[in-house]
Formats: structure tokens, sequence, C-alpha cells
């Protein structure tokens, strides 16, 4: 076991990321249960070790969209179409909620729900309240569940995906990790879906620019919004904000455990603490990035 991978196992602040993807049945795009079980029960026996865990969460616009059956969103103008996304999540954002209470109410776990736009990062008084909330919250031992607040976000105050979103939450509240959970199992030199020689990679310890370009052009799956462009982007941010990553499959939610006891998996992403980097700021100007 590497130094770096055995300091997993002093994590005391971890934040979670699972995706859209994660989350649903492939065939169907109907909620996935036992997935969804077996990741609130890892949470809940993660925090059982005396660490602290916040679950950011996709989902909610796939839920919506399910629940009253619209499969593509078919609109005259972007603004109806952007209405009924909206309409969509704030559906599918109580559907995703009233579940993950009633799993995490089982383990004995108070689940906590905050919704977040650019602006909560970029406008200091709210930039403010949302760390007290984080801080209160994890002082009470309830585990948040972060999503986007994608009812109001239009494209001005958006970030857009939840990679990015994840990473903006492990700055915000000073994680010492972020692990984020995909439906692959970390970074490869390209794409293995379509290059058979594709390298996987263990640990990442810079950033470079090389690596950076080679998320580029990714879009991963087709629910969600995140593919490796944006992992890239949040392990930018995770890195700088001195909070090491690890991308790994959430085909088996275990890999939590494993990750957390110093085990090799996924890909890590080694923390590089930047005194010059400024969140509020990357985050104003992320989509000109
Ligand atoms: N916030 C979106 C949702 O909950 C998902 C964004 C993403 O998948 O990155 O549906």
């Amino acid at each position: 076991m590497s130094q770096l991978r055995e300091r997993m196992r002093d994590k005391k602040r971890i934040v979670v990321k699972i995706g859209s993807s994660s989350l649903q049945h492939v065939e169907t795009g109907d909620m996935d249960y036992i997935r969804m079980e077996k990741l609130v029960r890892e949470l809940c026996d993660i925090r059982n070790q005396g660490r602290e865990v916040v679950l950011v969460t996709s989902g909610a616009i796939a839920a919506g969209k399910k629940t009253v059956h619209i499969k593509d969103i078919c609109a005259q103008t972007e603004a109806e179409a952007l209405a009924v996304k909206q309409a969509c999540s704030a559906i599918g954002q109580a559907r995703l909620m009233t579940t993950y209470q009633k799993l995490f109410a089982e383990y004995n776990q108070v689940a906590a729900q905050i919704l977040m736009t650019k602006n909560t990062i970029v406008d200091s008084l709210n930039r403010y309240n949302a760390q007290n909330t984080f801080r209160e919250l994890l002082k009470l031992g309830a585990i948040p569940i972060v999503n986007e607040n994608d009812t109001v976000a239009t494209y001005e105050i958006e970030i857009g995906d939840n990679d990015t979103l994840s990473a903006i939450v492990a700055a915000l509240v000073n994680a010492d990790m972020l692990i984020l959970l995909s439906d692959i199992d970390g970074l490869y030199t390209d794409d293995p879906r379509k290059n058979p020689n594709a390298r996987f990679i263990e640990q990442v310890d810079e950033l470079t620019d090389e690596l950076m370009d080679m998320g580029k052009g990714s879009t991963g799956s087709d629910v969600g919004t995140g593919g490796m462009n944006t992992k890239m982007i949040a392990a930018r941010i995770a890195t700088r904000s001195n909070v090491d990553m690890v991308i790994a499959n959430s085909s088996d939610i275990g890999v939590l455990h494993e990750i957390l006891a110093g085990e090799n998996r996924g890909t890590l992403f080694v923390a590089h603490p930047d005194e010059g980097f400024d969140l509020p700021s990357f985050v104003e100007h992320l989509h000109n990035t």
C-alpha cells in the first residue's frame, strides 16, 4: 500500500458524488433502489467510523422526467425547454430526497438538503451562509445531501454539472477528500470504450495541460451531464484546494470502503494546495475556462 493511499484511512471529512447514470437502470431509466440502498448503507457506516459525510447527488431531472413520462424534452423555444427541465427537476428532487430520507432514516441517520447555484459561491453573503449551514449540519451529525438548484438555474447562474459542484462543495467545506462515483473505473490514457489499448492511470501527481486536454471532448454517458472533462475540472478545483480526489466505478459501491481503507482503487488525484487559488473567482468564470 502506497503512503499516499494509506493516508486515506485518516481522512475525516469526505464528500461523495454519485451521478445520474449510477442511480438509474440503463434499460428503463427508473431509479435503481438497490444501488441507492447500498450507497446509503455505505455512507452511514462511514459516518459510524467517526467520519463526516457530504453526499452530492444527481438524478433529479432524470427522476422528474420519468415521473411525468417525458422521454425527450420537445419544446418550441429554448426558454420553454428550460422551463420543462426546471419543472422536472422540481418534481424529481422531491422524489430523490424522499427516497434518500427514507433510506438514511433506516440507519438512524439524519439527512438534510442543500441546493446551490453559482451565486451561492460567487456572492459572499450567500457563500458565508452556505458555509455556516454546512458547518452546523456536520456538527449536528447530519448528512448534507447537495444538488444544483436546477429549478432556478439558468445558464448565467448555473454550475452546470455535479462533478464540478462536488469539487466546489469539497473546497467550501474544507473537505479532506472527494470521491467521484461514476460509470468508469477512473482515468485512462484514452477512451477505453473506443480504444482497447487505453491504459489505466492509478495516480495523478500533477494535473498537466496535457491531462486536462485529454478530458476535453469526452461526453461520458447520455444521462446526467458529466464526462471526463468535468471530472478534470473537478480535479483542478479539488487538488488546488488541498483536497485529494478519487474517481471510482459505482458498479461496486463497496469501493467507498476500500478507498477509505487505503486500497488502490480508482484514480487518485493528489492534492496540491495552491495559495493563489480563489474559489469564488474560479466559479464566476467557470464557463469561460
Ligand atoms: N443536477 C442535475 C440533476 O440532478 C444533474 C447534473 C449532473 O448530472 O451533473 O438532475
